[in-house]
């Protein structure tokens, strides 16, 4: 098992996750990591989902997104605050960009992500159950993020 995969059951365990949706912000909060909601300024909220601060230990997240992407951008950061603190302290880090930025760090986060949003644990028998566009309304995940999660099955 990879780590990635180790840390999200390590964190829906200790939440006790057992259905959809993942309460991200709760979990956050729970690893005292405060979650914020901001109207960026000028251009940057078109261009950033959200970033981590690592030395306040808070998520900030672009309040003019959709319900689906600020979850993911919560799970995106949670996961650099779980895998990553030294990069998230790094002045390599970079923000949850709107375009896409291919680094390992980048991808762990991303894969963290998908596993904590839709559990491997119990997604699949929604997957039995539902169809995707239902999948995506419980799970709170967008078309693209739901593809992805059911490759993680
Ligand atoms: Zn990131």
């Amino acid at each position: 098992m990879s780590s990635i995969t180790k840390s999200v059951e390590t964190l829906l365990k200790k939440y006790k996750v057992t259905h959809p949706p993942v309460r991200v912000e709760d979990i956050a909060e729970g690893e005292n990591v405060d979650v914020v909601f901001v109207a960026f300024e000028g251009g940057a909220s078109d261009r950033i989902h959200g970033f981590y601060d690592h030395d306040e230990k808070k998520i900030y997240v672009n309040a003019a997104d959709s319900a689906e992407e600020k979850q993911y951008t919560i799970a995106h950061e949670l996961g650099h605050h779980v895998l990553h603190a030294e990069y998230a302290a790094s002045e390599g880090y970079v923000p949850r960009l709107k375009h896409e930025v291919d680094t390992v760090q980048e991808r762990e986060a991303d894969d963290f992500a998908t596993r904590l949003l839709v559990p491997s644990s119990f997604a699949p028998m929604y997957a039995d159950l539902f169809s995707d566009r239902e999948m995506q309304e419980m799970f709170l995940v967008t078309s693209d993020m739901l593809k992805v999660a059911k490759k993680t099955f």
